[in-house]
């Protein structure tokens, strides 16, 4: 039994009112489902943070944001800050997602300014790392994400590290419907776990690692089962209301 955090990151998908309905349809569920020991997350697109925040500002539902920039304001013509995403209530703010990583060439260094950034501000960054498939097949798998994770987080501290939240998300998996197996995410969240106790000491063992890359309703009860796996961060089934919730019923199984 331990932690859970069942995360939706829907992209760039869901205009203001789509995102107000599928939003809805999870508070529904919540409310049929009460004292769920799960934390749900939701992360719609930056035009409907706002509208969502208004409508989970009483709930246990919690919002987040896929993205943020590090500097409070200023000329930086299209970046959103974190106290404007405070200000909508955001709680977590995804970092380092592959596809901001390849399609936008945000680097380590730039990751890890986005991410002490959101810890400065109080707020739980929710930190992408993992391989691409070419790395995997070179057996670097374990450089890689000992290399994303020691510059990422670059100057965190032993007493900031539980606030952190750490998503191995292989390259590979995401997006095309074919997830790691059970060995592979065995062993990559046991390695980071480990790795993380190294660096930061026992604080380490409450920092939740999300897996991420075709999580669905078909494998969550395979995936969420592994011992240091504290939920999953969502693409695909966090657009479906339906797959969305029966992933967090799964989860349910599992938690603390
Ligand atoms: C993601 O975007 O972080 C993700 C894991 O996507 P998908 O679930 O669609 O693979």
């Amino acid at each position: 039994m331990k932690n859970m955090l069942i995360a939706g990151n829907w992209k760039m998908n869901t205009n203001v009112f789509e995102s107000q309905k599928l939003v809805e349809y999870i508070l529904g569920f919540m409310k049929t489902n009460d004292n769920l020991k799960s934390r749900v997350l939701v992360c719609p697109p930056f035009t409907s943070v706002y509208a969502i925040g208004q409508i989970v500002k009483n709930s246990e539902l919690l919002l987040g944001a896929q993205n943020c920039y590090f500097e409070e304001k200023g000329a930086f013509t299209g970046e959103i800050s974190i106290p404007m995403l405070e200000y909508c209530g955001v709680s977590h703010i995804i970092i380092g997602h592959s596809e901001r990583r390849s399609y936008f060439k945000e680097d380590d260094e730039l990751i890890n300014k986005k991410l002490l950034a959101i810890l400065e501000h109080h707020l739980t960054p929710i930190l992408c790392i993992g391989e691409t498939l070419d790395e995997r097949n070179q057996g670097k798998t374990f450089d890689v994400l000992k290399n994303q994770l020691d510059k990422d987080l670059s100057g965190v501290s032993k007493e900031q590290i539980d606030r952190i939240v750490v998503a191995y998300e292989p390259v590979w998996a995401i997006g095309t419907g074919i997830s790691a197996t059970r060995e592979q995410v065995v062993e990559a969240h046991n390695f980071l776990r480990q790795l993380l106790i190294d660096k930061f000491g026992e604080n380490a063992n409450s920092v939740y690692i999300l897996y991420g890359g075709s999580l669905s309703e078909k494998n969550a009860d395979e995936i969420l089962s592994i011992e240091n796996v504290n939920g999953g961060l969502i693409g695909g089934a966090s657009l479906k209301g339906d797959s969305f919730c029966s992933i967090i019923q799964t989860a349910e199984k599992y938690v603390v």
